[in-house]
C-alpha cells in the first residue's frame, strides 16, 4: 500500500483561547489605537514590548506593523540613507533585500554555505564594502555568531539581525536578536508567533530605540512606552526623525502577550517535529541533511534538506512524487520564484554577480514546513514518503 499524507503545510493551530479573550476583551473598549488609552491605562502593546524586551533580556523593545517594517526602521535608525550599501544574505526572503531598497539603499549579497548559514569568508572579502549587515537567519540556521560579531566588530559594521525565523533560538546561549546592535522579528502567521502580522524591534542602545519609536509614529506620545529609553533621549531625536507611520495596534498585542507566555513550550514543540523527519531521513541515499552545530540551540518550524548536484530535472520529479503523495516541497533551484522560493538573482531591481559555489547550494535546497497542527506520526509519514521518493529517483537516475 503506498501511503499518503493528507495533512496542510500552511494550516497553523488555533490562536489560544486566551489570546481570543483577551481580543475580545479589548475589542469591548475600542480603544484599538496603541495611544489611545484612559487615564495612566497601560495599553497592550505598551505590556507586549516590556514582556517582550524581558523575554530577551533587551533594555528597549518595540512593536511595530510587520517584520519587513522592523527591518527597514531599523536600517533607518541605523543611519542608512539612499544609495548605501547594505551587505546581506543571498539566500533568504524577499522582504530582507526589499527593506534594504525601500530606503533607496543597495543590498550587497553575501554567498551561503552547505550549512545554509551566511559564508563567513564571502563576508570577510565584501567587508569593505559597506557599514551595515542585515543578517537574516534563514530557515532558523544560525552562523557562528561568536565569529561573525569578531569580524563585523573588527570592520566598524553594525549588525541587523533578522530573526522572522529564529525568535526563541540560541547561538553559545545568547538568543538570536541579541548578538547584533538590534533584533528585528516577525509575528506573521507563518512565524513563531502569530497575530496575522506584526513586528518586534529590539535593541540596548538608547538613541536607536528612540528613533525607532519615533519612525514608527508616536505622535510625540512616547512618553506612553514602558519599554523605551527617558525623555532626555527622545530630545535629541525628535525633531530630526521622520514619522513613518507602522505601529502595532492593541489588538495584535493582545493577541500575542498569551503566546509570549506559551513560546518556550511550542519550540520544543517544533524541535520534536523537526526531529522526527531528520531521524527519518538519515543515511537516506543521495540526500543531504543539514548538521547542526553543538552551539546552536535551534527552533525549527520548517524542515530543509539537500539534493546536491543532482540534476534540475531529477529534483523537479522528487517534488511531483511526493506533491502526489501529499508532501509539498519547496524547491528554491527553480528557474522561477513559485510562492516564497525567490533567491538573490530573483530581486532583478540589485544587480547581483554571479555567486557559483551559492548557487550550487541554493539549486539543491528543498524546504517543508512543519506547522504544529501535525503529529509526530504524520512528521514520521512525511520522512518515510520523501526517504521512498528520493530513493526511487536516485535510483533510477543510477
Ligand atoms: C517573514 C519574513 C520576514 C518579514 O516578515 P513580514 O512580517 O512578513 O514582513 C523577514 N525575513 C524573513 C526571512 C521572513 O521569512
Amino acid at each position: 500500500m503506498t501511503e499518503v499524507f493528507e495533512g496542510t503545510f500552511t494550516q497553523q493551530e488555533p490562536i489560544p483561547e486566551a489570546a481570543i479573550e483577551a481580543a475580545v476583551a479589548q475589542m469591548r473598549t475600542g480603544r484599538l489605537h496603541r495611544y489611545n488609552l484612559v487615564g495612566d491605562e497601560v495599553g497592550e502593546v505598551s505590556l507586549l514590548e516590556e514582556e517582550f524586551g524581558a523575554y530577551t533580556g533587551a533594555r528597549y523593545c518595540l512593536a511595530v506593523a510587520s517584520g519587513g517594517y522592523a527591518l527597514a526602521t531599523a536600517l533607518r535608525a541605523v543611519g542608512v540613507t539612499p544609495g548605501d550599501r547594505v551587505l546581506t544574505n543571498a539566500f533568504t526572503l524577499a522582504p530582507v533585500p526589499g527593506a534594504i531598497a525601500s530606503l533607496g539603499a543597495v543590498p550587497v549579497f553575501i554567498g551561503v554555505t552547505e550549512g545554509l548559514v551566511i559564508d563567513l569568508e564571502d563576508l570577510a572579502a565584501k567587508a569593505d564594502q559597506a557599514d551595515v549587515l542585515m543578517l537574516s537567519h534563514m530557515r532558523g540556521h544560525i552562523a557562528d555568531m561568536d565569529a561573525l560579531m569578531t569580524l563585523c566588530n573588527a570592520r566598524g559594521i553594525t549588525v541587523i539581525e533578522d530573526c522572522a525565523h529564529t525568535m526563541g533560538a540560541r547561538w553559545n546561549g545568547v538568543l538570536s536578536g541579541r548578538h547584533g546592535t538590534i533584533g528585528c522579528y516577525s509575528t506573521q502567521t507563518y512565524k513563531h508567533m502569530n497575530s496575522g502580522e506584526g513586528g518586534l524591534i529590539v535593541t540596548d542602545d538608547e538613541d536607536v530605540a528612540a528613533r525607532c519609536v519615533m519612525l514608527s509614529g508616536s505622535y510625540m506620545l512616547y512618553g506612553k512606552h514602558r519599554a523605551a529609553p527617558g525623555p532626555e533621549v527622545f530630545e535629541r531625536v525628535k525633531y530630526v526623525t521622520p514619522n513613518i507611520s507602522g505601529r502595532m495596534d492593541n489588538l495584535r498585542a493582545a493577541i500575542l502577550r498569551p503566546q509570549l507566555r506559551d513560546l518556550a513550550r511550542q519550540c520544543e514543540r517544533w524541535n520534536e517535529r523537526y526531529r522526527t523527519v531528520e531521524a527519518g531521513l538519515e543515511d537516506a541515499p543521495g540526500l543531504t541533511l543539514i548538521p547542526r552545530p553543538e552551539k546552536e540551540d535551534y527552533v525549527m518550524s520548517s524542515f530543509q534538506f539537500l539534493l546536491l548536484d543532482w540534476a534540475g530535472d531529477r529534483i523537479t520529479e522528487v517534488v511531483r512524487r511526493c506533491a502526489a503523495r501529499g508532501v509539498e516541497l519547496k524547491w528554491f533551484g527553480a528557474a522561477e520564484p513559485v510562492g516564497f522560493t525567490s533567491r538573490y538573482d530573483s530581486w532583478r531591481y540589485v544587480a547581483s554577480e554571479p555567486m557559483p559555489a551559492s548557487d550550487r547550494v541554493l539549486r539543491g535546497i528543498l524546504d517543508l514546513r512543519l506547522p504544529l497542527t501535525f503529529s509526530l506520526e504524520d512528521c514520521a509519514l512525511i520522512a518515510r514518503i520523501i526517504r521512498a521518493e528520493v530513493s526511487a529517483v536516485y535510483q533510477e537516475a543510477g
